[in-house]
C-alpha cells in the first residue's frame, strides 16, 4: 500500500470483502486489468484480462467479493488496499430493492418498484452508492431510472441540470452513463439558492414526465427509480430534499453518513408509513473535493459533453445571425423597489418569468441549453435537447459563433442561458 509513483507494471492481490482504492494521477492515465478471480468497480464486474485505461484525476475502487489479482501499468497519486467497506450493508439494501422488484413485477395491483432516494452531506458517496444499485439492478436484468437532481456534480450531463436515464447494463467503470437520450431540463445554475423555485419547479416537471412513462411501461415500472441528490443538506437543502421525496414519491429513503440528517428525516417521515429511511455508513474510501476541484470537475464535464471523454467526439463550429436565435433567460429580471409597487404587491421578480436576453458580447463563453419548448412560454416546463457553447460575437455583421455536438440546424430556436459559462482549455 501507501503512495505508489513508480511508473511499472505490478500486481495486487485482494482478499475476498476488500478493495483497492485508487487515485490515478494528475497528469498520466492508469491502465488496469483483472488478471484473476472476480472483481467490480462501483457494482459494475470487470471483464477478465482486458485492460482498462482510466483518466488523470480518476478516483475509483475495484471491490472483490471472493478475491482477485488486479494489475496496473502506470502512475497513481495513492493507492492502497481496505479490507474495512460498506459494501456488504450496500448490498443487503440491493437484495431488499430486488425483492421489491419482484413483488412489483407480480402483483398487479402495486406494480410500482422501489423509488429510492439517496441523500446526505457533500463527499459522502451519493452518487456511487446510485451506480451500484443501478449497476447491481441492471446486471440482474431490471431497467431501473436513473435521477439525477445534482445540479453541481450530476453524472447523466452537464452541470446545471437535473436529469433522468433507464439503465438498462451495468454503467461501464470508465465512461460512466451512456448518454443515449436522457430526459434532461435545464436549470442553469450550479447552486439551487440562485432560483430556489425553478429548482422545484423542474423537479416537478421531471417527476411528472417519469410518471406519465411509468403509466405505459410496466418493466421500468416495476424496476423503481434511483434518485441521486445534492450534498446540500442544510436549510434551503434540507427543505429540498423533502420537496423531492415527496415529488418523487420516494419509499426508501437512504441516508449516507450523517446522523443528524437520519434522525431528522426518520422523524418527520414517522406519518407516512411506507416510507422507509435507512442509515448507511460512508465508506472510507470515499475522496474529498475541494470548490477548486468540484469547479474544475463541472468544467471537465462541459468538455466531455462536447468532445467526449477520450476526446473521441468532434463537435462543429456553426456560425448563425443574432436574427436566427432566440435566448431566454428565466428568472431574476429588474426587481421593482417596495416604493414602486402597490400596497401588498411582492417586491420579488417571478422567479419562473421567462425573459428574453438581447444577444451581445455577455453571451461569450456562455453554455446555452437548447429547448424543446414550441413556445417561449412553454421553456419552463420543457426538457432540453443539448447544448451549445458561444464561442465568437460578431456585433459588426450580428453573427455568433457557438460550438455544438452535431452539425446542421439546431433541434429548435429557444436557447435558455443562466450562470453557466466555461472557458475551453
Ligand atoms: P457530492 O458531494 O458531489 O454529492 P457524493 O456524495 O456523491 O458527492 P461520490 O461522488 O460518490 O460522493 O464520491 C466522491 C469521490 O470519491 C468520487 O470521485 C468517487 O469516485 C470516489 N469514491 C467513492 N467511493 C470510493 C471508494 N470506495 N474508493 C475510492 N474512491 C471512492
Amino acid at each position: 500500500g501507501g503512495t505508489g509513483t513508480a511508473s511499472t507494471l505490478r500486481q495486487v492481490k485482494l482478499e475476498k470483502e476488500s478493495e483497492l482504492r485508487i487515485e490515478v494521477a494528475n497528469d498520466t492515465p492508469l491502465r488496469l486489468r483483472l488478471l484473476n478471480g472476480t472483481a467490480e468497480i462501483f457494482g459494475t464486474e470487470l471483464p477478465p484480462q482486458i485492460w482498462l485505461t482510466f483518466p488523470p484525476h480518476f478516483k475509483f475502487a475495484v471491490f472483490t467479493w471472493y478475491g482477485a489479482t488486479i494489475e496496473m501499468d502506470g502512475t497513481t497519486e495513492t493507492d492502497y488496499t481496505a479490507d474495512e467497506t460498506p459494501m456488504v450493508s450496500y448490498v443487503n439494501v440491493h437484495a431488499v430493492l430486488d425483492g421489491r422488484r419482484n413483488q412489483a413485477k407480480a402483483s398487479p395491483e402495486s406494480s410500482q418498484g422501489p423509488r429510492v432516494i439517496v441523500v446526505g452531506p457533500t463527499d459522502s458517496g451519493k452518487s456511487t452508492l446510485s451506480r451500484m444499485l443501478l449497476s447491481w439492478a441492471a446486471k440482474q436484468g431490471w431497467k431501473p431510472t436513473f435521477v439525477d437532481l445534482d445540479i453541481g456534480q450530476g453524472s447523466i450531463t452537464a452541470p446545471g441540470c437535473i436529469a433522468a436515464t433507464p439503465i438498462e447494463l451495468p454503467i461501464d467503470p470508465v465512461e460512466g452513463i451512456s448518454l443515449d437520450m436522457p430526459l434532461v431540463y435545464f436549470y442553469g445554475h450550479t447552486t439551487p439558492s440562485q432560483n430556489v423555485d425553478l429548482y422545484k419547479a423542474l423537479v416537478k416537471e421531471l417527476a411528472q414526465i417519469l410518471e406519465r412513462q411509468f403509466t405505459g411501461n410496466a418493466e421500468s415500472r416495476a424496476s423503481g427509480m434511483v434518485i441521486n441528490t445534492m450534498g446540500w443538506i442544510e436549510g434551503v437543502g434540507y427543505e429540498l430534499i423533502l420537496h423531492a421525496i415527496d415529488t418523487f414519491n420516494a419509499n426508501v429513503v437512504l441516508v449516507l453518513g450523517q446522523e443528524k440528517l437520519f434522525s431528522m428525516l426518520r422523524d418527520v417521515l414517522k406519518s407516512k408509513p411506507n416510507v422507509d429511511v435507512l442509515k448507511l455508513q460512508k465508506s472510507g474510501g470515499v475522496v474529498s473535493r475541494s470548490s477548486k476541484f468540484r469547479q474544475k470537475s463541472r468544467s471537465y464535464r462541459i468538455r466531455e459533453y462536447f468532445y467526449g471523454i477520450a476526446n473521441d467526439l468532434s463537435p462543429h463550429s456553426n456560425i448563425a445571425n443574432f436574427s436566427d436565435l432566440f435566448v431566454y433567460r428565466i428568472g431574476g429580471g429588474p426587481q421593482a423597489p417596495r416604493s414602486a409597487l402597490p400596497i401588498g404587491a411582492d417586491p420579488v421578480a417571478n422567479p419562473l418569468r421567462v425573459a428574453p436576453v438581447n444577444i451581445d458580447r455577455d453571451l461569450l463563453h456562455v453554455v446555452l441549453a437548447v429547448s424543446y419548448a414550441q413556445e417561449p412560454d412553454q421553456i419552463v416546463s420543457s426538457n432540453v435537447a443539448g447544448f451549445i457553447y458561444v464561442t465568437d460575437i460578431d456585433l459588426q455583421r450580428r453573427k455568433i459563433t457557438y460550438l455544438s455536438p452535431t452539425a446542421g440546424e439546431l433541434p429548435s430556436k429557444y436557447l435558455v442561458m443562466g450562470t453557466l459559462t466555461w472557458l475551453e482549455t
